[in-house]
């Protein structure tokens, strides 16, 4: 976990604000800050983060496989 003390604009006033900040990572399906995501990569002009580089890496590789939608979800 990385602190940064410095950085004293968090504020929950806003439920839009919470949900603006945090993305799902489409490979593992785990939620996470937009700020603290190891990376991001824009598909079609959708953007998606994620809270791994070997995530991000697995999405690089093969994108129709995460952003496909609906369909085929198997609900893991
Ligand atoms: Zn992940």
């Amino acid at each position: 976990m990385t602190e940064s003390l410095d950085d004293g604009r968090v504020s929950f006033g806003s439920r839009d604000e919470i949900e603006l900040a945090t993305a799902t990572d489409p490979v593992c399906g785990s939620e996470l800050r937009r700020a603290d995501a190891a990376g991001a990569i824009d598909v079609h002009g959708i953007v998606y983060f994620f809270d791994s580089i070997a995530c991000r890496d697995a999405f690089a590789a093969d994108p129709d496989r995460y952003t496909r939608p609906s369909g085929g979800d198997t609900d893991h």
